[in-house]
């Protein structure tokens, strides 16, 4: 058996990873040209955590981890709501891991180093399913046939624009950042602190006195910037963030206009089918959640793990590995889309009063109620992808 992987992410690598165990000959087509580990702070949770644990990348991401014991949440001017233990959400969820998706992905390459081969600079342009092949043909004219396609090609995946077709991108209307940055903080070490604004939320984790990673939800609020540039960027969120807390205005300053920003629009994608001939949707590519669920990177996990499975069962009849990877993804898929969905209003929603009713909910309910929530949550996730 032959696989060929459009996508050299996070699912992207992670299937590999499955595939070389199960002795499956894997390509991995990546765009980039060269391999660079970007990214920075993310959440791994539940099911997500349990898949890295087994294959044996738990220590190398723990080890990683953001030194950060709890959660303040605040108003836009630093008005403390509420503050949680990360502690006790991690009990609670089964894991919880924060740390740089750049150190994932590192993770995940040095285990399929040597072992996969991974072609870099390179791209499927076309594909057609053929009784029981694939053919592809990458840029610049090759082509080959494989047993299956893999899309793994992230949020805007060109495999899905391809074969499944165009505008199945949900936009929610607003954009996410991601960015370490270098300056004397003096925020609290250990705390991280989220600011609630209308439509703005601005999430600080301080790695050390001179370090911090953040994040922004940005919801339709000014004229987002055309230029990518940092220093662009640096300029749009000074201005529509002067009116938070000092520490907001300060970070926004301290952005560097030669540092890796991660930025892209809230969009989520879904899909009636992630399956088509002998092509599978795998990660963002088939069911992104939106940045709103932080499941992006556990979806992803868990996905090339359920695939990997569905192959290993059924080795000898790819269509029927795809349909019971599909059955099992999709409620998953569905699960975290609509999580994502609840959180919309709370994190773009401009309404003064939603955002009112947002803070007074934070701060008065009772401790334990957000932790039996999310129990709740991850108690349906391993039901629904039966991978305890
Ligand atoms: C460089 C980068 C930095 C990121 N940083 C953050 C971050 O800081 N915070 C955060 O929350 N999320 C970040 N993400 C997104 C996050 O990794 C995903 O939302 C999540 O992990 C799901 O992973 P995925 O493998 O489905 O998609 P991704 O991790 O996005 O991987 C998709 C891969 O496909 C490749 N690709 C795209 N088009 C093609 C093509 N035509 N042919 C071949 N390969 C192609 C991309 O280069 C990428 O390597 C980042 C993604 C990337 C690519």
């Amino acid at each position: 058996m032959r696989v060929l992987v459009s996508g050299g992410g996070i699912a992207g690598l992670a299937l590999a990873f499955w595939l070389e165990r199960l002795g499956i000959e894997t390509v991995v087509a990546e765009r980039a040209r060269e391999f660079k580990p970007l990214g920075h702070y993310i959440a791994l949770k539940g099911n997500g955590v349990r898949v890295i644990r087994r294959m044996g990348l738990i220590e190398a991401c723990r080890a990683r981890e953001a030194p950060i014991d709890s959660l303040r949440y605040v108003t836009s001017t630093g008005r403390l709501l509420r503050e949680d233990s990360t502690a006790s959400l991690d009990r609670e969820l089964g894991g919880l891991i924060a740390f740089r998706r750049a150190d994932l992905h590192a993770a995940l390459h040095e285990a399929i180093s040597g072992k996969v081969e991974l072609r870099l600079g390179t791209e499927v342009e076309e594909s057609e399913t053929a009784g029981e092949r694939v053919e592809v043909r990458f840029r610049g004219g090759r082509t080959e046939t494989f047993d299956l396609l893999v899309g793994a090609d992230g949020v805007h995946s060109p495999t899905r624009e391809r074969v499944f077709g165009k505008g199945l991108e949900v936009p929610f209307g607003g954009h996410y950042v991601a960015l370490t940055l270098e300056y004397d903080h003096g925020l609290e070490l250990q705390c991280g602190v989220a600011y609630l604004g209308r439509g703005q939320m601005v999430i600080f984790l301080p790695m050390s006195p001179r370090v911090v990673s953040l994040v922004v939800y940005h919801g339709e609020v000014g004229q987002w910037p055309e230029s990518r540039e940092p220093g662009a960027l640096r300029a749009f969120l000074l201005r529509e963030y002067r009116h938070f807390a000092a520490p907001v205005s300060r970070a926004f300053e301290a952005i560097d206009e030669r540092g890796y920003v991660f930025t892209d629009v809230i969009t989520q994608v879904r899909m009636p089918h992630v399956v088509k001939g002998r092509v599978a949707l795998l990660g963002d590519a088939g069911g992104c959640p939106t940045f709103l669920s932080g499941m992006g990177s556990a979806l992803a996990i868990q996905g090339a793990d359920l695939l990997a499975r569905a192959i290993a069962e059924h080795r000898s009849d790819v269509p029927r590995a795809l349909a019971s990877y599909e059955a099992a993804i999709q409620p998953l898929n569905a699960r975290y889309q609509e999580s994502a969905g609840k959180m919309r209003g709370f994190v773009l929603g401009r309404s003064r009063v939603r955002a009112a009713v947002r803070d007074a909910a934070l701060a008065w309910m009772p401790d334990g109620f957000m932790i039996r929530q999310a129990r709740r949550f991850y108690d349906a996730e391993n039901a629904t992808a039966a991978l305890t």
